[in-house]
């Protein structure tokens, strides 16, 4: 009972959408990175040269890249599932529930690629953000 239930071919269509998936994300992340750790216009024309800047403004800085980062949150969360979802293709596991060891059907795959569970299983948790 550990035969695949996804054919190679079908294997290697979702590898290659998530793979496309990660890199999107990966782009999109590095961009919204730099963005956010992007000096601060006044405080950084305004305050002292090179290595005492970082200490002098810590604390407003760390504020402004708290904030930014935080909206990463769910963009991170997707690209480490895709990347999880990409290791399951790898060791075989790729297209089977977590919970229940059944596999996930190619209509829900095809939705969400990265899922791990089952409809069934993901019911219960998916209304609270769980995949
Ligand atoms: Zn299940």
């Amino acid at each position: 009972m550990t035969k695949a239930t996804l054919t190679t071919q079908e294997l290697r269509e979702y590898r290659g959408r998530l793979m496309s998936l990660v890199a999107r994300l990966d782009a999109g992340l590095s961009e919204l990175r730099n963005e956010a750790l992007r000096p601060v216009g006044a405080e950084a024309a305004g305050g002292p040269p090179d290595a005492s800047v970082h200490d002098a403004d810590r604390g407003s800085r760390a504020a402004d890249e708290e904030l930014a980062l935080g909206l990463l949150g769910p963009a991170e969360v997707i690209l480490a599932e895709a990347n999880a979802a990409l290791k399951r293709i790898e060791g075989g596991t790729f297209g089977r529930c977590e919970d229940c060891g059944k596999p996930i059907t190619r209509t829900r795959l095809d939705a969400l690629p990265y899922a791990r569970r089952c409809i069934r299983c993901a019911r219960g948790t998916e209304a609270a953000g769980a995949l």
